[in-house]
């Protein structure tokens, strides 16, 4: 080889090697050292296991998505050797928050009508809205914008319930965020489909598709008992009995549901559902702010995981679910934020900040619900409540590597005194620097790698024009 074209092709390397973002970072190669992906280094390891360890001076690494080993920094760097190694030191490493509901799409809709009951802004606002623009073009721009939010803010896993989630499925996968995603089934047309057998068709395809994938759990979501029928509910369950998809819903998110229920059924909407025999091990079920009677013994005789909204409950006035009284029954309960409509974030810093202070004010006992308690429903009881926490939601040998590196000494967060309380009472989104999915790293420094900001903002921007006008062009009816 001619020698010019060596030192070219040198030079070459030498860039390359410069350009990588963690080149500064490169470990040497040790001698016995096992090779690995990833190596976090440094930092304070809230791992969220059975024992709750926190490691001071910790690592983690990570190979093939999974995670290999959790330990403290001198364990892991004496043993593994990382592809990739991220400094952590000062910083502070969880699992990846769990986003136990929401709309994603929904987030075009922030700011559009607030300040109202569900009734009210469902059917004369949030209904006519989405009829006029939800399309698969918006659905995608509005995943994009809701995924870039919830990685800058931590969450690595979302439970979606929407219209179009094929679409919505496709843009998770590309931004390598991992989803429960559930497509509708509603007694009215709605955007993707006209009829129930549409709808059910869809799910079909929707579930085949995506089943076995290694960031995509897709589910069937059955609004709600108040707007599916009873044969529509069975065929829901039905179809998750076979498939093994699991079903994503609403559940006494109202008072007003739980009266219209006993009017119609004579039984609380738990208490049909379970006559009906639509609840299961496979149900994912948000709100449950009024449970009657016997409710919570019937959801825990099922499994069903129950998501809590403290933000979009309050936001909506719906009332204050009894999630204390949940966490003594021994129920599985996560954290959610719904949609960004009814939020209006996706913030899960926020939600767990709420969640802690509103069962303190409604039960007049500030040791309801500790810190720590509200850490958990976002990390390892979030992934019970989505029936994933074989999977996620702490950070253990042979779990995902969905993991987060948050700042630590933020104004805002020192000094500290326990890691709880800081993530939880002081602990801002922005606080966020590192996120890694599935072993991939997808925010990077507060950049994120697999989403592009710019045109997801001008994009956002574009719909608000075509939301106003739409809603101007013909107002909301009654
Ligand atoms: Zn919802």
């Amino acid at each position: 080889m001619p020698k010019h074209l060596l030192s070219i092709l040198i030079l070459c390397a030498m860039l390359l090697n410069f350009s990588l973002p963690d080149a500064s970072a490169q470990a040497p190669r040790k001698r016995g050292g096992s090779q690995v992906d990833l190596l976090v280094l440094g930092g304070t390891v809230v791992t969220m296991n059975q024992g709750r360890e926190v490691i001071a001076e910790g690592g983690v690494a990570v190979k093939a998505g999974k995670i290999v080993a959790v330990g403290t920094r001198a364990e892991i760097s004496g043993k593994y050797v990382g592809h990739q190694t991220i400094n952590a030191a000062g910083r502070i490493i969880i699992p990846g928050l769990i986003n136990g509901h929401t709309h994603v799409p929904m987030v075009l809709f922030r700011g559009l009508a607030d300040d109202l009951d569900l009734q009210e802004w469902l059917t004369k606002y949030i209904f006519p809205a989405e009829a006029k623009n939800v399309t698969e073009e918006f659905v995608r721009a509005g995943t994009r914008l809701g995924l870039a939010e919830m990685i800058r803010g931590g969450t690595t896993t979302y439970c979606d319930m929407y219209y179009f989630e094929d679409a919505i499925a496709e843009e998770t996968a590309k931004a390598g965020v991992r989803g429960v995603l559930g497509e509708t089934v509603i007694d009215f047309p709605v955007a993707d489909n006209k009829t129930n057998a549409e709808a059910m068709a869809y799910v079909e395809k929707f579930v085949k598709r995506w089943q076995g994938h290694e960031l995509i759990v897709p589910a069937i979501a059955p609004h709600a008992a108040y707007t599916v029928s009873e044969e529509h509910l069975r065929a829901a369950r039905a179809f998750s009995d076979r498939t093994g998809a699991p079903i994503v819903t609403h559940i006494s998110e109202t008072k007003r549901e739980v009266d219209d229920s006993i009017k119609a059924h004579g039984a609380s909407p738990i208490a049909y559902l379970d006559r009906i025999g639509f609840l299961g091990e496979r149900v994912i079920a948000a709100h449950v702010v009024w449970p009657q009677g016997t409710d919570a013994q019937i959801l825990k005789k099922h499994g069903v995981g129950v998501v809590h909204n403290p933000q979009s409950n309050m936001k909506l006035a719906a009332g204050v679910a009894p999630v204390p009284q949940m966490l003594k029954e021994g129920l599985k309960v996560g954290l959610g934020t719904d949609g960004a409509a009814s939020n209006n974030d996706l913030s899960m810093w926020e939600e767990m900040d709420s969640a802690a202070k509103l069962h303190k004010v409604m039960s007049n006992d500030p040791k309801v619900m500790s810190a720590q308690e509200a850490f958990e429903l976002a990390t390892i009881r979030g992934a019970e409540a989505l029936h994933l926490e074989k999977e996620i939601g702490s950070l253990e040998v042979g779990k995902r590597a969905d993991l987060v590196i948050v700042e630590g000494d933020s104004l805002n967060q020192i000094p500290s005194y326990n890691v709880y309380s800081d993530l939880v009472y002081a602990t801002k989104a922005a606080a966020v620097q590192t996120v890694i999915i599935n072993g991939r790293v997808v925010m990077r420094d507060r950049r994120l790698l697999t989403l592009n900001e710019r045109a997801i903002k001008a994009s956002a921007r574009v719909f608000r024009e075509r939301i106003v006008k739409s809603l101007a062009a013909s107002p909301a009816k009654e």
